[in-house]
Parts: C-alpha cells; sequence; structure tokens
C-alpha cells in the first residue's frame, strides 16, 4: 500500500478515536507503512503500541507482534478487541490455547481477518508454528520490549535471539519493527545487531518525564514506618511499591494492611489466578497499593499512579526508570521515592556472585552507576538523561527543579555520611 493512498489521521480517528499523533508516532508509522526496517525508542507511556497497530490494522495480512509476557499481549489483545473487532481481529498464540483454539487463529490469519498476532518468542520457535506462518500473508515483525534481547537490558530473554533466524526461515524481506524504551547506546546497538537491522530508519524521543519527582532517602531501619507514613499522607491515590524479594513483597503488603492502607502482594511466585486478580483490583482501584517486586508493571496502562516506591534499590538505572516510569503516565503528578542503603548494594552483588563472570562484571556495572545516581548531588534528571545519551539543562531545562537535590541542595559529603546510618 503507497502512502499516498492514506491519510494516517483519518485512520486513527477510525481505528482508535484519537485526533492527534503523540510525538513521532505518525513519522514511525509511516516509515513502517512504507515498509522500512524501523527502530524506535520512546520512553514508557510513549505510545509504542501504536506504531504497530494501526500499521497493522490498515495494511493487508498479519503482523507479528513477539512480546515477552502473557499478561502484556492479553492487555492488547482486549484492547484491540474492544476498538475495532469490525475492522479485523487479534490474537494471541501461546502454549495456553488448546487444539480447537489454535485452528481458529489459523483459520483468522488464513482468511486475513487477523490483523495482530501476539506471540511470546518462545512459541515462535514451534515448527508447527513456523510451517503454517511460512505460507501466510505476514505484513511485518514487530518486536515489543526489544532490549530483552540484550544482556546490557534489564530484563534479558535468551530467546529473543532466535528471532531474526526464526524469522528468516517464516520469509524473505519482511520488515522488522524493534520497540524499546530502553535508551542506552549499547542496548540500541544490541537490539540492530540481534535483529540484522542495519540501515533502520530510527526514532528517538526524549526521555524526559518532567512531571515526575525523584527522590532518594537514606534507608534506616525504620523504612516500612516511613513507607507507611508516605503513603497515609497519600491517600487514596495508587501507588506502587516495588521490593527485591517474594517474601519482603509479602510481609510489606501485610503491614500495610495491618496498618489500614488497602494493599496487595503481587510477585511471580502467586499463582496466575491470583496475580490477575490483584492486577484487576489495582487496575479497577478497589485497591490503593501494590507492593511488587520486578514481575509487576511491564506494559500496565494505568495512567494516574501517583507514586512509585523502591523499598529496594534497583539493580540497573534503566530499572529504575522503567520503574518509576509508570507514574504519571497521565502527565499528573508522579512521586518516585527510592530508599538507599549502601548495604543492599552489597546484597545485589552478592546475588550475582554465582553467576558467570561476564554476567558479573556487567551487573557491577550497571550496580556502579545505581551506586553513583544514589549518591549524587547533583540533579537526578539531569543524571538519569545523561545515561540515557540526552543533554539536560538544569536550569531551564522541563522539570529541572523537580528532584530532591535540586529542592533542598546538599553538598556530596553530607549525601554520603548520611547513608552510612
Ligand atoms: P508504551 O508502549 O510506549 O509504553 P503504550 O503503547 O502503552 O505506550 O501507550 C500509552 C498510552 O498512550 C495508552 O493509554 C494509549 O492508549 C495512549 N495513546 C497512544 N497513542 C495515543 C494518541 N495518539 N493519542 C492519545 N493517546 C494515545
Ligand atoms: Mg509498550
Amino acid at each position: 500500500m503507497g502512502l499516498t493512498e492514506i491519510d494516517l489521521h483519518k485512520e486513527l480517528k477510525k481505528y482508535f478515536g484519537f485526533s492527534q499523533f503523540k510525538g513521532l508516532q505518525e513519522d514511525v508509522i509511516t516509515s513502517i507503512v512504507n515498509g522500512h526496517d524501523t527502530f524506535v525508542v520512546m520512553p514508557t507511556g510513549g505510545g509504542k503500541s501504536l506504531c504497530y497497530q494501526l500499521p497493522a490494522l490498515i495494511q493487508d495480512g498479519t503482523a507479528i507482534v513477539v512480546s515477552p509476557l502473557i499478561a502484556l499481549m492479553k492487555n492488547q489483545v482486549d484492547a484491540i478487541r474492544s476498538i475495532s473487532s469490525e475492522y479485523g481481529i487479534a490474537h494471541v498464540l501461546n502454549s495456553s490455547l488448546n487444539k480447537t483454539e489454535v485452528n481458529q487463529v489459523k483459520a483468522d490469519i488464513d482468511s486475513g481477518v487477523c490483523k495482530l498476532l501476539y506471540v511470546a518468542p518462545e512459541s515462535l520457535t514451534k515448527e508447527d508454528y513456523v510451517d503454517f506462518l511460512k505460507h501466510q500473508t505476514i505484513s511485518f515483525l514487530a518486536v515489543d520490549e526489544a532490549h530483552c534481547i540484550s544482556e546490557w537490558g534489564h530484563d534479558f530473554r535468551p530467546e529473543y535471539r532466535n528471532l531474526r533466524h526464526i524469522l528468516q526461515r517464516i520469509g524473505d524481506n519482511i520488515p522488522v519493527i524493534g520497540l524499546t524504551a530502553t535508551a542506552t547506546p549499547k542496548v540500541q546497538e544490541d537490539i540492530l545487531k540481534n535483529l540484522g537491522i542495519t540501515d533502520a530508519n530510527t526514532f528517538k524521543a526524549s526521555f524526559n518525564r518532567p512531571n515526575l519527582y525523584y527522590e532518594v532517602r537514606p534507608k534506616t531501619k525504620n523504612v516500612d514506618a516511613d513507607i507507611i507514613r508516605f503513603v497515609k499522607k497519600n491517600d487514596g491515590k495508587s501507588g506502587i511499591i516495588y521490593c527485591l524479594s517474594r517474601k519482603k513483597v509479602e510481609e510489606l503488603a501485610q503491614t500495610l494492611q495491618v496498618n489500614g492502607i488497602k494493599a496487595v502482594p503481587y510477585h511471580a511466585g502467586l499463582d496466575a489466578k491470583t496475580r490477575s486478580r490483584h492486577q484487576d483490583m489495582f487496575l479497577m482501584e478497589d485497591i490503593d497499593v501494590v507492593v511488587a517486586t520486578i514481575a509487576f508493571g511491564m506494559g500496565i496502562d494505568k495512567p494516574d499512579v501517583r507514586f512509585v516506591i523502591h523499598h529496594d534499590i534497583p539493580k540497573s538505572i534503566e530499572s529504575y526508570y522503567q520503574e518509576t516510569g509508570r507514574a504519571g503516565r497521565d502527565g499528573g503528578e508522579g512521586h518516585c521515592l527510592a530508599f538507599y542503603s549502601y548495604k543492599d548494594i552489597e546484597k545485589l552483588e552478592k546475588f550475582m556472585s554465582g553467576k558467570p563472570v561476564a554476567e558479573q562484571e556487567i551487573g557491577h556495572a550497571l550496580l556502579q552507576e545505581v551506586v553513583a545516581f544514589a549518591e549524587t548531588s547533583i540533579s537526578r534528571r539531569k543524571f538519569i538523561l545523561h545515561y540515557f545519551g540526552e543533554e539536560f539543562d538544569s536550569e531551564t531545562g522541563e522539570g529541572a527543579d523537580m528532584d530532591d537535590n535540586v529542592q533542598n541542595p546538599k553538598n556530596q559529603h553530607e549525601a554520603k555520611d548520611d547513608l552510612e546510618l
């Protein structure tokens, strides 16, 4: 389909009801519709899904969307089903489907009504699926959360490494779209190399989130009480509290409940039903707070999360940025509060000690950046954006005054002393 024949604004309105594109969406979509390999780096909430959903809906054939989590695929398929069933449908192909369901999916691809096929990368390796898809019209392959391909990313998935090879088996000249919210130059290089897209059209949005307030406090033995005080002050607002271990998640959720806060735990040790019930309770606002491990949040689209607390400091700046990025997606207030103690860094170092040396080295380098961030006395926003290769003017940049270091300047030495508690 040539671009001259379509009015993208009209299509946007028709399928999604929006009257304007967000940020770089229109340029990205133009690139995809023209059949170019395309690489999109946009922060969380930037509207990456629509970048491939709209082209998929308006083009012939089926777009394959690789996505790392079933919950995430389900979210998106539900959303597509609610807006555009008359124009085409979306399916998920994964190991939970029975034979009849798989046949239905195949029939809908074959007849051309299935516009978006969401798959986990491990499903794509199944001979049966590859053989089937080989004979279908595939509009493009979108690799969402493409940083999963890189060991330097915060969520490495070995299965992502096979994608290029599988794609070659499905067909020649299928355009590839990589999308990620991880902006570090290293991860981006890895993605392009592994997907084999050397001459991609690349679109990179700014990672500044001017409405987020960044704060790091020393972590003492009273950290739970500090958290309770903070949550009570923000009564009725939605928030996420991240902890490192499942055990701590359970404990803290209970402590909050005992203190009259509507909170539930979320971690990978809970069964799927409980997890999705707790997720729904949060989305429906039956509860205010989810206490979670990193298992929670990827792709969760709740626009009015008002705070993200890190009970434990994350293992990289990317993780910190991703997790805090779930606050204030609607542009409203978003308070990001992290508790930091060097002891936690030592703990994280220790966790890694059993891993292969190369992995340890990466992990150590990432952690050193976290230490530098936690202990810095410069603008936290400037620090984060610099990490992502972006210049930020901490005098005049958007959101310049939105962090603890800017509001209460203190010298580096004092800041360090605080942390020995
Ligand atoms: P990302 O994957 O980049 O984190 P999403 O694709 O989940 O972001 O989109 C974030 C939010 O932005 C969603 O609620 C989506 O409906 C909304 N959105 C996307 N594009 C537009 C648009 N053009 N106008 C208004 N809202 C949009
Ligand atoms: Mg997304």
